[in-house]
């Protein structure tokens, strides 16, 4: 009764929304879950894929993890976290995205029963951390290095990673044949941190196993004028001029205005325009280069002329590609063709124009560099074939993280870290000990999942795991869900492997994400920002249950 008698206080801007308490809490966790029910069917080699398409009419279809968060466009403010971080581990790691927003939303979603019987947040937060420490301890105990190894062995052992990876996509029935091209696209590049060397080129038709690897650079044929077809499309060990000018009679005229008094002069300034461009490509032919590409457009005159001398050339060749012929062959971009020495002209073995499929392509092989490889991708749909690039992606990632930290460890959701987490939660007087033991639980919804999606009894495979996982001596570690026959087997063994920095990360991300989402007891929604945000934003909110007038309204 007291109370209202005190005057109010105003504290915020009339129509400001907030929530707070346990109820705010409780519906951001829901919100998370949510998210994660979203994902959770597409993890592991049986996963299933997902297809979104927007009111553009763009078709997508996609099993990995980071993309379909993307494309979801989620608005509930708390949720937004798992996509960012599902964004982070995309990434720093490449792969492991599915996994990251798992695990986060089972943290949370353990975490629920706690918040609604009172415990206050920051005591479940410590707890978390400490055994997240604990975990990646545990990891990088178990983590296997494959340093010292000679290069063959090396690569056998990469290729093994990048086929974890691939086997849970789209192009996993053919996981052995890409494995080998990513592990060998990587190794061509070397210790270069720039990922663009390696040009992934889609051409739609014909079968997946027709893609290939160049070790070099490929592009498509550029758009080309009369007279390209009498240009030789083969060179042996040519040199190759890279241009970043126009090779065309009209760009001579553009910025010029000149005042003529007599009609005989006209026919000087035409003169002088072809001067120009015959200068020009005399300097490209005096260079003594067989090749010839720029940037710009090189038009019919210079085709033609080129054509006469036996000189290929090829203009308005997308950056990214000059630049990586430039990185392979050894060559330097020239603004300009006056003194064209030597040193600025790359080389390669093989230089030729080849029909891959409908597509004609420029290939550069054997560079001298090396530092460069083009991964030629055949397929039939056009989602597929994205779809293939996106997985080659991860591919590549996984083997570059595997080269840098060459430690791995057992896939297939072993899930000795668990098991580790919950003997040293028996150490433990007071809460904490039931705090870790959720977290173990949490750390095993990958088994779970792999098994759930693969049509697996989840319980009776846990089991299993457990029990072997908890034999002592130690041999047990490494079991993981086999997803061949529906039971447990050895996943080094079996050569499931990934990287460690893979689960390094993604409990690192997942535990802060959930220790950051716990932190939030209130959320204020201000009524500028709101109507800026449109409408969408409002629906989806309420329609989520994301937290607006369910927990105790201010004025
Ligand atoms: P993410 O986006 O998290 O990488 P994936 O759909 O690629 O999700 O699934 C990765 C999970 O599948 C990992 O936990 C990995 O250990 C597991 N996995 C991959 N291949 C196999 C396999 N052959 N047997 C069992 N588990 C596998
Ligand atoms: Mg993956």
């Amino acid at each position: 009764m007291a109370s209202m008698m005190q005057p109010q206080i105003i504290l915020l801007k009339e129509g400001t929304d907030t929530s707070q308490g346990k109820a705010q809490l409780v519906s951001n966790i829901n919100a998370c879950t949510a998210v994660g029910d979203v994902v959770r069917t597409t993890l592991g080699p049986r996963g299933m894929d997902k297809l979104i398409h927007d009111d553009k009419g763009s078709v997508t279809i996609s099993n990995d993890g980071a993309t379909i968060m993307k494309l979801l466009d989620i608005v509930h403010p708390a949720a937004k976290i798992l996509v960012d971080i599902a964004k982070s581990q995309d990434s720093e790691v490449g792969d492991g995205t599915t996994t990251v927003v798992l695990l986060a939303a089972e943290f949370l979603k353990e975490a629920k029963p706690f918040i609604e019987d009172g415990v206050h947040a920051q005591n479940l937060i410590r707890s978390y951390r400490t055994a997240s420490t604990l975990a990646i301890a545990k990891v990088k105990e178990l983590a296997v290095s494959i340093e010292g190894k000679s290069v063959e062995e090396k690569k056998g052992l990469l290729a093994k990673c990048a086929a974890t990876t691939l086997s849970s996509k789209l192009i996993g029935g053919e996981k052995e044949f890409f494995a080998t091209m990513v592990v060998d696209a990587v190794m061509a590049i070397g210790n270069d941190d720039r990922l663009n060397l390696i040009g992934i080129k889609k051409v739609p038709g014909g079968n997946m196993r027709d893609s290939f690897l160049v070790d070099g650079v490929a592009f498509k044929k550029t758009f080309s004028y009369a007279g390209f077809e009498q240009q030789p499309k083969k060179f042996l060990n040519p040199k190759i001029l890279l241009l970043n000018i126009e090779l065309e009679l009209k760009s001579e005229k553009e910025n010029a205005e000149i005042r003529l008094s007599d009609p005989s002069q006209y026919q000087s300034i035409v003169d002088a325009e072809w001067n120009i461009i015959y200068d020009k490509l005399d300097k490209c032919v005096e260079s003594g280069a067989k090749v010839v590409l720029s940037r710009l457009a090189i038009g019919d005159l210079a085709t033609q002329y080129f054509a006469d001398r036996d000189i290929f050339c090829a203009g308005r060749v997308a950056e990214e590609d000059l630049n990586r012929v430039a990185a392979a062959a050894g060559g330097t971009v020239q603004t300009s063709v006056n003194n064209i020495i030597d040193e600025v002209l790359g080389t390669c073995e093989i230089f030729e124009e080849k029909q891959v499929g409908g597509e004609r392509f420029n290939i550069f092989s054997g560079c001298p560099s090396g530092r460069t490889a083009t991964i030629v991708l055949r397929g039939g749909a056009d989602q597929f074939i994205e779809e293939a690039e996106r997985s080659l992606h991860d591919a590549i990632m996984i083997v570059r993280r595997a080269v840098k930290n060459s430690t791995v460890v057992p896939g297939g959701g072993a899930i000795d870290i668990s098991k580790y987490l919950r003997q040293h939660s028996r150490t433990i007087a007071g809460k904490s000990q039931l705090f870790i033991n959720s977290y173990a639980k949490a750390l095993e919804v990958i088994p779970r999942q792999l098994c759930d999606n693969a049509g697996f009894d989840a319980t009776d495979v846990l089991n299993k795991l457990r029990q072997k996982h908890a034999m002592q001596s130690g041999e047990g570690a490494s079991y993981g869900v086999d997803i061949n026959t529906g039971g447990i087997a050895d996943s080094f063994a079996n050569f499931v492997w990934e990287p460690a920095v893979v689960k390094i990360n993604a409990i690192n991300a997942a535990t802060e994400a959930a220790c950051l989402i716990l932190s939030v007891d209130e959320t204020v929604k201000n009524p500028k920002s709101e109507s800026a945000q449109g409408d969408a934003a409002g629906a989806m909110g309420r329609g989520r249950g994301g937290g607006r007038g369910r927990g105790m309204r201010r004025r």
